[in-house]
């Protein structure tokens, strides 16, 4: 009796060898070349397998999403989420959002904020926010040393607060979770930020991020002679730049500089997206290779929205999904140098993102309101970061209060 009772419990034991199963969705996981109906049954917080059929009863909790695509957790590499005063006086610094509040609703795991913080005060921002937080914040270090301050790009003038050894130093401490230098709204016709800016990315061995204020003319140079192989310029698709010739191509230059390995990231943001510069460059095949948001307070409820959001504009321009997943997941955690991130392997983390795409009639509009329509529009079921359910849109993890299996507070 004793030995069949055991067995018994071996076997359940066994049986349920998974803590997660999600059942029967097409996982896309471009990184692993899987675009196919999957279960993917999770253990321990990592990924333990991806196969075409897990019994429903091999894990703790199965949940059905078959009709919905599973994709790795979104990765953001362009967000502020220094939330939270700065230098003791200013309220979030550029306008930043706490990270959980709005990423996990939208299927974002990852996010790397894109230089909120400078050496002078990164050990704040790792204290209070990416240490505190449940999604995986990385970091971009500012090349000006007290980082970036609401509405006030005066400081992001100030060429003698960039200091490449001390930003190089705070990096190498920060290996873990710092991976590229930022310059940003620099509004002078020179290159001194930029410059600066990569001379702490060849100290540190990391690469740099450019969002360079006045490029009509120096774009090109910017593109061509500054940015070494696999830094990256965001806020890609806007104006002034002169990214198409009279015919309405891709400028020569821009090819050049994209087969020279420079990366062009979206950085959507309240100011930096344009259907005119967008809508052909896309339609001509130059992808973004990476979509961001460039995620603070003001663009949340503009025309960005979230990642979804400006994914879905992506979709409505012509770039098929598979791609689309491509450049908010593996593309992005490239980008970072941490391929591990942004796919679903068995033994990675488990961060995944549960999406519906809903079919109908979407409006998608830039920042200065134009407007595109569309036919699809991607939406957030459910988040897991680290093996946990953190967002559940439908409530597919919970059971029905009816069957008693909730213990509730007595009246
Ligand atoms: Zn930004």
């Amino acid at each position: 009796m004793k030995i069949a009772l055991f067995l018994v419990f071996a076997l359940v034991g066994f049986a349920q060898q998974y803590d997660l199963i999600l059942k029967g969705g097409t996982v896309i996981d471009p990184k692993n070349g899987v675009n196919a109906t999957r279960d993917v049954a999770i253990l321990n917080g990592k990924i333990a397998a991806v196969s075409a059929s897990l019994p429903a009863t091999a894990a703790k909790k199965t949940i059905d999403v078959s009709g919905l695509f599973v994709t790795p957790g979104l990765v953001d590499i362009h967000v502020h989420v220094f939330w939270g005063p700065k230098h003791a006086v200013i309220a979030d610094g550029d306008i930043s959002v706490q990270p959980d509040a709005v990423g996990f609703r939208a299927g974002v795991t990852t996010m790397v904020d894109a230089g909120t913080s400078g050496w002078r005060d990164f050990a704040d921002f790792r204290r209070r926010v990416i240490d505190t937080s449940k999604t995986r914040v990385l970091a971009m270090i500012n090349i000006v040393g007290v980082g970036m301050l609401s509405e006030d790009d005066a400081v992001d003038q100030n060429q003698f607060d960039m200091n490449p050894a001390m930003v190089a130093q705070t990096a190498a401490k920060n290996a873990d979770v710092v991976v590229a230098i930022k310059t940003a709204h620099w509004r002078q016709m020179n290159f001194i930020s930029v410059e600066k800016a990569v001379e702490a990315g060849n100290l540190a061995n990391l690469p740099v991020m450019v969002d360079f204020g006045y490029f009509e003319k120096s774009y090109q140079t910017m593109v061509t002679d500054k940015l070494r192989p696999g830094d990256i310029s965001t806020h890609f698709y806007r104006f002034p730049a002169p990214l198409i010739d009279k015919d309405g191509h891709a400028a020569e230059y821009l090819l050049a500089a994209r087969k020279r390995g420079v990366k062009f990231d979206v950085g959507h943001g309240g100011g930096s997206f344009h259907f005119p510069v967008a809508e052909p460059l896309v339609k001509q095949g130059f992808w973004p290779d990476s979509i961001s948001t460039d995620l603070h307070s003001s663009s949340v409820n503009g025309a960005m929205i979230d990642m979804l959001n400006v994914m879905s504009k992506f979709l409505a321009m012509g770039v098929p999904l598979l791609e689309v997943i491509r450049e908010s997941t593996t593309n992005p955690a490239t980008e970072m140098r941490r391929p591990e991130l942004g796919q679903i392997g068995v033994g990675a983390e488990a961060d995944i993102a549960v999406l519906r795409m809903e079919k109908g009639k979407f409006g998608y509009v830039d920042v200065r309101g134009g407007r595109i329509e569309g036919s699809q529009r991607l939406g957030c079921e459910m988040t897991v970061r680290a093996g946990k359910i953190v967002f559940d849109f439908n409530g597919r993890a919970g059971v029905p209060w009816r069957e008693g299996k909730i213990e509730y507070p007595k009246r």
